[in-house]
C-alpha cells in the first residue's frame, strides 16, 4: 500500500520528549513517508529533541517559542530556508502555571489565565497565520485538545476554559482556511502520562478513573493518537475539516462511573 504522507512536508511543534503526544504522530508520519521539520522551546529541550528528529530522518530542529510573536516569525523564517512550502502542521502545545493545576478553577490568577491562553490557544492562530503563507497547495493543520474543554476535571481549571477556546478556534480556522483547501482539526486525546499531565494534580487518580470507566477499559497510547493523526493529516480525510476526534478509549460517551470498576 502506497504510504500515506509520502511527499508531504510537516512541521511538529511541541516535542519534549519520547513521552510527548508529538513523538508518537512524529513517527507516525515518518513511517507514513513524510519529510518533518521540528520545533522546540528552549534551549534545554534541543538535546533531547536532535536525537529525535534524526530518528525519523530529519535535522531541521528550529526554536520556538510561541508565547512570543518574533520567535514564531524567526521559526517561520528558518523554516523556508529549507522548505518553499508546507503540507501539514501538528501543533502539541500547552502551558499553565502548575500552582494553578490543582485546587479550584475560581481562584485563577488574571496573569495565568492570559498566559495560558497564549500559549495554549493564541498560539495556535498566531501559528497558522504565518504556516498559511507557506501552505499554496493546501494541507492539514492538527492540534490537542482534553475532554476537560466539554466537562469539568478535577484539577484542570484554566485549562479547560483553553481548550474548549481552541476546539472553537479549530471551528474558525476551517472556516477561514477552507477556502485555501487548508483543513484544520483537534485530536481530544484520553489521558496520557507525559511532562505536561503530570503537572495537573492527581493525576494518576485521573489516569486510573480512565481506565476503569472508558468503554474500552483502557487508557490510550501516544502511538494511538499518532495513528489516528494519520487519518486527519493524510488525504483519507480530505473533506473532514472542524472537527474534533476524540482518541480517547470512548470516555467521552460515559456518563458515569462504570458498576464495575474497583474503588478508588
Ligand atoms: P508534553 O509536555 O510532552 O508536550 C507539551 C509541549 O508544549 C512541550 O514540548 C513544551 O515544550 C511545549 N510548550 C509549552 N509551552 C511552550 C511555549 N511557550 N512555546 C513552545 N512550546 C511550548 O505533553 P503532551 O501531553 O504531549 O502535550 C501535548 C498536547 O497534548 C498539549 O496541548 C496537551 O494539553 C494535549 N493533551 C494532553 C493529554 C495528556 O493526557 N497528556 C490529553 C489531551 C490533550
Amino acid at each position: 500500500m502506497t504510504q500515506l504522507m509520502a511527499g508531504k512536508r510537516g512541521l511538529i511543534m511541541g516535542l519534549a520528549n519520547d513521552k510527548s503526544i508529538a513523538w508518537g504522530i512524529a513517527k507516525a508520519c515518518a513511517e507514513q513517508g513524510a519529510e518533518l521539520a521540528y520545533s522546540f522551546q528552549g534551549e534545554a529541550l534541543k538535546k533531547r529533541v536532535v536525537p529525535l528528529a534524526a530518528q525519523t530522518g530529519s535535522d531541521i530542529v528550529i526554536p520556538c517559542d510561541v508565547g512570543e510573536g518574533a520567535s514564531i516569525d524567526a521559526m517561520f523564517a528558518e523554516l523556508a530556508t529549507h522548505w518553499d512550502t508546507l503540507d501539514f502542521v501538528v501543533h502539541a502545545i500547552g502551558f499553565s502555571d502548575k500552582s494553578e493545576l490543582r485546587g479550584r478553577y475560581i481562584d485563577t490568577s488574571l496573569d495565568n489565565f492570559l498566559m495560558t491562553m497564549n500559549i495554549s490557544v493564541y498560539s495556535f492562530t498566531a501559528v497558522m497565520q504565518r504556516a498559511e503563507k507557506m501552505m499554496t497547495n493546501g494541507g492539514s493543520a492538527l492540534t490537542l485538545t482534553y475532554y476537560g474543554a466539554e466537562k469539568v476535571m478535577p484539577h484542570y481549571n484554566v485549562m479547560g476554559l483553553a481548550k474548549a477556546a481552541l476546539e472553537s478556534s479549530v471551528q474558525y480556522l476551517a472556516e477561514d482556511l477552507g477556502r485555501d483547501g487548508i483543513r484544520v482539526n483537534a485530536i481530544s486525546a484520553g489521558t496520557i502520562k507525559t511532562l505536561a499531565a503530570s503537572g495537573i494534580g492527581d493525576f494518576r487518580y485521573i489516569l486510573k478513573w480512565n481506565e476503569y470507566n472508558s468503554p474500552l477499559r483502557r487508557t490510550v497510547t501516544t502511538d494511538e493518537v499518532g495513528a489516528s493523526a494519520m487519518y486527519l493529516l493524510s488525504d483519507l480525510s480530505s473533506a473532514v475539516t472542524g472537527t474534533i476526534h476524540h482518541v480517547d478509549a470512548g470516555y467521552h460517551v460515559v456518563g458515569m462511573k462504570n458498576v464495575d470498576a474497583p474503588d478508588m
